[in-house]
């Protein structure tokens, strides 16, 4: 079959060939590819082969897909359960009788031995053997001295090796230290023995002289424990400064560095990493390194033409392995999740004829970029090898890469046709190995794969080696239809994306807003006036507002409003409640999404706002604007719902209930979310047609005010929305007690709620009152996060760490309690220690800032009693000091504490900053117990591979959001409605579909149609 022209061999890029090459080519990879493929296919690997039977599971798990996420469950915590009671329990709970009908007979004996009484112990380890065992075939030993052995043996048939280190997130600068330091060893000890072994010219020589003997792979994101693209320049910093030292081994002993790509989010920053280090002067004349593109990127082909520019400019080549990808399906997910474009290609042909284009670029420009190409798809590495011929290369600057432990049989072809071939060897412990597990096996069962088209399905060869094309689909399923993505929500509403900080232009969009804000603050303070009926009041006094994390640069000077604006604001939003009302519901939910329009518009001049004046890291400060917008459209949305009148009609009598709006509300709100909270109270309010008078929280009346300005630019009435700034303990009390005041939606502390309900209650039940005043409250938290013995630790400390101290635990969701099965507690209290150990304390400037300062003295003072409480108390495991930043700012550094009496203040009290709690708990359901063992209710979470034990939480947890196997902040309007009950609120959820009708008023009209026996016909829907 011809290739599509421009998609299989340019793919846009500028190529030499023409028309007549690419046919000469396609018939090349034809006669190539055939060949391949029938000496693999001779060598293909029979019953008795421990591949086989890994092929045939990963086959017959693709037949069923609950049964395949079972299993991979399974498979996934088995290295972790080595105790023989915990397997046991796994083994019953992932395996019941109906999995054990469903498995094939070859299985389905083993499964029911271990569920049977007598032999279950037995069994179950058997199958923990079995499963450890096909993990290990992906892996070259457990240390270096196995994986050298591997290696060797990989030598002996004429083939070369690159060796990984297994391991995925690194929480802490101790494990970034210990995989630098594991590298450092292998490159010291490995070049020594391998000077002694005997030369292979395949393996062993390169286009301009001898190649190392000796190649590595790493990734960059193990050698710093806050890689992250928000901040390149300090990621790049911290990377460079651990692996400069072992380029520098690994030149100076013979060896190759491989840098290995993993997700799309750190791509771009690998790659400058990479340039960077490349271009040192030390390192400029260094052929032996090199770095991999991933061809299912749509970017890869921009990539590598600007790779190629680069290496130009360098003026030595780099080695490009070219692979089609491996994280696929979490591209996919994560992308449709967080509402941004998909990086990758939704078409696997797509993604071949990438590979494709790729492929003929790097070797057109192999004097630059030296083509090694990674993959196991004989019609991939047939192309590439057809493209050498046709262009001449010297075979010896060319290389064909494969993974350990996959396609064995290819391995043999590609030797034999002449190629050298390097083997991409992990080594390393099972527990932290098995997300690189879990990825082959996806591979291996995954429909598109070249692997089981080939040997597993015994596809037709034309069809494995046609040129990739939209007919071309391995399985002869049409690819649109296969990889369809479905919506992320119903059409009515869309959660706002959060802003995607590894794109360059998003990092220069806020660094800009903070520049510009600053330079206006140096200027001089803001002025934040009182608005009432749009004009603005004189205030006697103001008061300060300062940078959290720099105390002499003043942001604002705040009015101070007294009672008596508090009661003239509360009486001319009374006066415009009729026409307000009259407006209509559609008129006011326009009026949102026009507000919401504005938002996103000034979406980083507001973040930049929240930066200054709470001191919200960029990314926390980005959420809070998006959350404010999502109010905004979902509000309007639900209003639409709420506008239509429930009729219930029987014959002679015609029922009419529609919702009312209550009147007045006083809506006061809180610093932390400073923007989102208040929006969504107040234009919950507005929507529903009442009238509001708007409290912001002195420490963020800045962002506040513009708030207000938003939302009369976007239509609402100056009569409607009163702007109060100023003191709550002054204007709360009148504002609350107010005659008129119908509603005080209110968010913050337990001491305020509770104030403000008993204020609400005398004030209704005093004589000459009007109306019962409505209290919506949400409250504080005492969150805990339950971490089970069979807990993934990499994802229970990463969540962990960011529930409790992001923005710096001033969250009412955040983590103050974690909860720790006794087998895994010290485990875990280690890592979790030196986790926040290496938490960046910072100016929320500062993009690298992952901790900042607290939002006032009282807040700091507050927070350090406690702290002082815990070292009385409790043993101190981790506290990062602040050092100079205290003189600066209002900072804190993050404290975890062990050993807590869960009675104490500690367990008992929210402390509102970055203080974190261990427990230690015997079982799960004691666990269970002390996590609901607080007044509070609001959040909690659990991180758990046991299915009963996640049913378990799931049912008995006490909160208003319970998360399983993930963080416990961060709710999304719409999909995670937020709020709790018990000490924690009064309310029904914010962002859910009953908040509105807090607002409401429900009104019944009954009509007795019936005259004289005579009734109209019954009214149409
Ligand atoms: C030596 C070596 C080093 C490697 N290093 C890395 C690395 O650093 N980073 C990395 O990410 N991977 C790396 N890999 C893994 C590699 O990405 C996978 O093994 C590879 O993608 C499998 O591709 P294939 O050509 O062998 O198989 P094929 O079966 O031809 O292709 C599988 C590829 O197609 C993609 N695909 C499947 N379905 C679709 C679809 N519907 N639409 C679009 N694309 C689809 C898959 O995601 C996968 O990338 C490496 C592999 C080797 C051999």
């Amino acid at each position: 079959m011809e290739p599509m022209s421009g998609v299989a061999f340019g793919g846009g890029l500028p190529s030499r060939l023409s028309l007549a090459d690419r046919g000469q080519i396609e018939r090349r990879v034809q006669e190539i590819g055939r060949s391949l493929l029938e000496q693999s296919l001779a060598a293909e690997p029979t019953a008795v082969s421990p591949e086989w039977w890994a092929q045939q599971a990963a086959e017959w798990a693709t037949h069923d897909d609950d049964l395949k996420v079972r299993l991979f469950r399974l498979v996934d915590c088995m290295p972790m359960l080595d105790d023989p009671a915990t397997l046991d329990r796994h083994v019953r709970e992932y395996v019941d009788d109906d999995v054990i009908a469903r498995l094939p007979p070859s299985l389905r004996l083993a499964f029911q031995a271990a569920r049977s009484s007598l032999l279950a112990p037995l069994a179950a380890r058997a199958i923990r053997a079995a499963v450890l065992a096909q993990a290990r075939r992906f892996i070259a030993g457990s240390n270096p001295t196995e994986a050298a052995r591997a290696a060797l043996v990989q030598r002996h048939r004429h083939r070369g090796f690159t060796l990984d280190l297994l391991g995925e997130a690194v929480t802490s600068e101790s494990e970034a230290d210990a995989y630098a330091g594991a590298y450092t060893r292998l490159l010291t000890e490995l070049p020594r023995h391998a000077a002694a072994w005997p030369a292979d010219p395949l393996v062993d020589e390169g286009p301009d002289g001898p190649l190392p003997r000796v190649n590595v792979s790493l990734k960059l994101s193990a050698l710093d424990s806050q890689f992250d693209a928000i901040d390149p320049s300090g990621t790049a910093e911290r990377v460079l400064a651990r692996l400069r030292p072992l380029w520098r081994l690994a030149r100076a002993n013979e060896a190759q560095v491989h840098i290995d790509m993993e997700s799309h989010a750190t791509k771009d920053l690998t790659l400058a990493i990479f340039r960077q280090i490349a271009m040192e002067d030390e390192f400029r004349d260094w052929p032996h390194c090199g770095v991999v593109v991933q061809c299912y990127l749509r970017e890869s082909l921009r990539d590598l033409e600007s790779l190629a520019a680069w290496a130009r400019d360098r003026g030595t080549p780099i080695w490009i392995r070219l692979v089609k990808g491996a994280y696929w399906d979490f591209e996919t997910v994560h992308a449709e999740a967080a509402g941004w474009p998909v990086p990758v290609w939704q078409q696997k042909w797509r993604t071949d004829a990438c590979y494709e284009a790729a492929t003929t670029f790097v070797m057109e420009h192999a004097t630059l970029l030296r083509p090694a190409l990674g993959s196991h798809n004989l019609r991939s590495l047939a192309h590439g090898m057809a493209v050498a011929e046709h262009l001449g290369l010297d075979r010896r600057g060319v290389e064909m890469q494969m993974l350990h432990g996959m396609g064995d049989p290819e391995k043999e072809a590609v030797t034999a046709a002449g190629w050298r071939l390097r083997i991409y060897m992990p080594y390393g412990e099972l527990v932290p190995g098995m997300a690189y597990l879990v990825r082959r096996l996806l591979e291996n069962s995954s429909n598109d794969s070249f692997l089981r088209a080939g040997f597993v399905k015994h596809v037709p060869p034309a069809t494995l080696l046609a040129a990739p094309g939209p007919a071309a689909s391995v399985d002869g399923v049409p690819d649109d239809t296969a990889t369809a993505i479905p919506p992320v929500a119903d059409a009515g509403f869309r959660n706002e994306p959060l802003v995607d900080f590894s794109v360059a232009a998003s990092r220069r969009s806020m660094q800009e807003a903070i520049e510009r804000l600053a330079a206006r603050f140096a200027a001089g303070p803001i002025a934040v006036p009182i608005v009432i009926d749009g004009q603005q009041v004189e205030s006697g006094e103001a008061f300060p507002r300062r940078d959290p994390s720099d105390h002499d640069r003043l942001l604002a000077n705040v009015a101070a409003a007294t009672s008596a604006d508090a009661d003239r604001a509360v009486v001319v939003a009374r006066r415009a409640l009729p026409s307000w009302q009259r407006g209509g519901w559609e008129r006011r939910a326009a009026v949102l999404e026009k507000a919401a329009e504005i938002l996103r518009r000034r979406r980083f001049d507001l973040a930049a706002i929240e930066v200054f004046e709470v001191g919200k890291p960029w990314r926390e400060a980005d959420a809070d604007v998006a959350e404010a917008i999502d109010f905004c459209c979902y509000y309007a949305h639900e209003a639409r719902r709420l506008a239509q009148p429930v009729r219930v009609d029987v014959p002679g009598e015609e029922n009419t209930t529609e919702w009312l709006p209550r009147g007045v509300a006083v809506v006061i709100a809180p610093w932390n979310f400073p923007l989102a909270i208040l929006t969504g109270m107040t234009v919950a309010a507005l929507v529903t047609g009442n009238t509001v008078v708007m409290k912001p929280a002195e420490q963020s009346s800045l962002v506040a005010l513009r708030l207000h300005e938003i939302l009369l630019e976007a239509g609402v009435p100056p009569a409607v929305l009163a702007f109060l700034p100023g003191r709550g303990e002054e204007v709360g009390p009148t504002l609350v007690s107010h005659p008129d005041t119908a509603i005080i939606a209110f968010t913050g502390s337990r001491a305020v709620g509770m104030a403000i309900h008993a204020q609400a209650a005398t004030a209704s039940a005093a004589t000459g009152s009007r109306l019962v005043k409505r209290v919506i409250a949400e409250m504080g938290g005492k969150n805990a996060i339950i971490v089970d013995d069979d807990a993934e630790l990499d994802e229970a400390v990463v969540a962990v760490v960011q529930s409790a101290f992001g923005f710096q635990g001033q969250k009412c969701s955040a983590c103050s309690r974690v909860i720790v099965l006794d087998r895994v507690h010290d485990a875990c209290v280690r890592r979790l220690s030196a986790a926040v150990k290496s938490l960046r304390v910072g100016p929320a400037t500062d993009p690298g800032t992952r901790v900042g300062p607290l939002v006032d003295a009282e807040a700091r003072d507050r927070v350090e009693s406690f702290i002082a409480e815990g070292r009385r108390t409790a043993r101190e495991v981790a506290a990062v000091d602040v050092g100079r930043l205290a003189g600066r700012g209002w900072f804190v550094g993050p404290h975890l504490f062990a050993d807590v009496d869960p009675k104490g203040p500690l367990g008992q009290e929210e402390i509102f900053g970055p203080v974190l709690a261990v427990f230690r708990a015997n079982d799960f359901s004691q666990a269970i117990e002390l996590a609901n063992g607080t007044p509070y209710a609001l959040t909690a979470g659990v991180f758990s591979r046991s299915p009963a034990h996640l049913q378990e939480a799931a049912a008995t947890i006490q909160a208003g959001n319970v998360y399983i196997n993930r963080g416990i902040t961060g709710a999304l309007v719409s999909r995670h409605p937020f709020g709790g009950y018990r000490m924690s609120g009064s309310g029904s959820k914010a962002g859910g579909p009953e908040y509105l009708q807090q607002f409401l008023v429900r009104r019944t009209v009954t009509e007795n149609t019936l005259r004289r026996g005579f009734a109209p016909p019954r009214r149409s829907e």
